[in-house]
């Protein structure tokens, strides 16, 4: 017998999945609270623009909180952090239960797509100073020409002390630019062409001065010559020092609210600094977690993961066989790899959020949504999961326990159609050590563009799960 109306109904609310916008389960005070945590949010937007500004910026705050070096032989307590190479950093809190027991984990990257300077950057060609790049991850050239840029980074000069570099986010700074070719003449250069090659990788050189050197006319490349000069004059450094250097060009726009109800964050960088800002803040909130916590910071996910600062480099290990040590138990490398296999842990990284621009491309049932909260990938990869690491039903159970059982806005949905593209993330590198492992982030608009749009409400929900999955799951 078909059920009656009310029953009906009752059977809908019982058995189908619900879909809620985070913002309707809000009161006064969460939207006050959430202002607050965005505007804290968008100020580490704008002073952590790199991956090694942003482990300046996380230590800092670590450092007010009570966390010390765990290299210190004499350091104690129960907050530790550990660098690697000023691009990596682990933050560490012991839990109530012994660290054999194993870890609970976030992983996040903070590096993001950007143009590095080439070893031998600087050229003058129509009296003109430029910089050549060679692009960093996966950018859309088209959309780094005709902004104003900054110039981030450090210089080690001949006598191996290091400068550290930013020109162009004080209001008082010049900034940089790359010119693009007026629309007059683009006809055949670019208009004909598809998007990726209208703008070739070579062509991504940065304006970086105008000015000849007074004095000597005769001489050539006045105009290198007198930015070299200001280079010398301001920071004591030579052409040859930029060859042992990491300068990297970001905008040079502010991170800022975006919409009239100021409902989102726009800026660069989001992916992935809104999942090493929210783990951050989340293991700043634990008082005395079940199991010992660990939120990692890592670098060069953008190309793969590569590298000594990469997820596929051993630092974690490192970090673990330290903790080992300060908790005094037997440094043994099976010890280690038991509290790896015995570990549970979030990948924090963003999802594209469905577009309503570009809806095409996604699969709108498992598309997430801007303002649905935190979301949870099962699986990354591409042409059919290829290079995923699927997490499993019983762990996707676990954490939608958890969630659930705290409140938590969430939503688990794919990156786009099958087949039409595809990406991944650390996951799988630290995954390999057994432990339980699944993506789970905010979804972003416009990801990988120099401005990156969020909602504050997943910003928000997306703290809130990773706060409760170090302190109960
Ligand atoms: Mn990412
Ligand atoms: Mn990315």
């Amino acid at each position: 017998m078909p059920p009656k109306k009310k029953e009906a109904k009752d059977l809908i609310s019982k058995l189908a999945l619900k879909k809620m916008s985070a913002w309707d389960l809000f009161d006064e005070k969460d939207e006050k609270q959430i202002a607050s945590f965005s505007q804290k949010y968008i100020h580490f937007l704008n002073t952590a623009k790199t991956e090694r500004e942003a482990i300046g910026e996380v230590l800092k705050q670590a450092k007010k909180q009570g966390f010390k070096d765990i290299s210190g032989q004499k350091n104690s307590g129960n907050k530790f952090y550990q660098i690697n190479r000023n691009k990596n950093i682990a933050l560490c809190h012991f839990g109530k239960k012994d660290i054999s027991q194993g870890i609970r984990l976030i992983v996040s990257h903070i590096d993001s797509p950007r143009l590095d300077l080439k070893p031998n950057p600087l050229y003058e060609d129509q009296d003109l100073a430029l910089l050549r790049t060679h692009y960093y991850g996966g950018i859309k050239k088209y959309q780094w020409v005709a902004i104003p840029l900054a110039l981030h980074g450090v210089v080690i000069r001949s006598d191996g002390s290091k400068i550290e570099l930013v020109i162009g986010e004080d209001p008082a700074d010049p900034v940089f630019t790359i010119s693009d070719l007026l629309p007059h003449l683009a006809r055949k250069t670019m208009e004909t062409k598809k998007i990726k090659d209208a703008i070739e990788g070579e062509k991504l050189t940065v304006l970086f001065g105008h000015q000849p050197l007074s004095g000597n006319k005769e001489e050539k490349e006045r105009v290198k010559m007198n930015v070299l000069r200001l280079l010398h004059e301001k920071y004591e450094i030579t052409e040859e020092d930029l060859i042992s250097a990491e300068i990297e060009i970001v905008p040079a726009f502010k991170a800022r609210d975006v919409g009239l109800d100021r409902s989102m964050v726009g800026g660069y960088g989001q992916d992935d600094r809104i999942c090493a800002y929210t783990s951050m803040e989340a293991i700043f909130a634990q008082k005395e977690p079940l199991y010992t916590s660990v939120v990692l910071f890592l670098d060069k996910e953008e190309i793969g993961s590569e590298g000594n600062t990469g997820a596929q480099s051993r630092f974690f290990e490192i970090v673990v066989g330290r903790l080992i040590q300060k908790a005094r138990l037997k440094p043994e490398e099976g010890l280690l790899r038991e509290i790896l296999f015995r570990s549970k842990a979030l990948s924090a990284d963003v999802n594209a959020g469905l577009d309503p621009n570009y809806a095409d491309v996604f699969e709108k049932q498992n598309a997430s949504l801007l303002g649905y909260g935190v979301n949870i990938c099962k699986y990354t990869g591409s042409g059919g999961k290829y290079s995923a690491s699927d997490a499993s039903a019983e762990y996707l159970g676990e954490i939608r326990r958890l969630f659930n059982g705290n409140k938590v806005a969430w939503q688990a949905k794919e990156l786009g159609k099958v087949d039409e593209g595809g990406g991944g993330t650390v996951a799988k590198f630290l995954a390999i050590y057994g432990m339980d492992m699944i993506d789970c982030g905010p979804p972003v608009l416009g990801m990988h563009s120099p401005f990156e749009v969020a909602s504050k409400a997943d910003l928000y929900e997306t703290y809130k799960a990773y706060q409760v999955f170090l302190a109960k799951s």
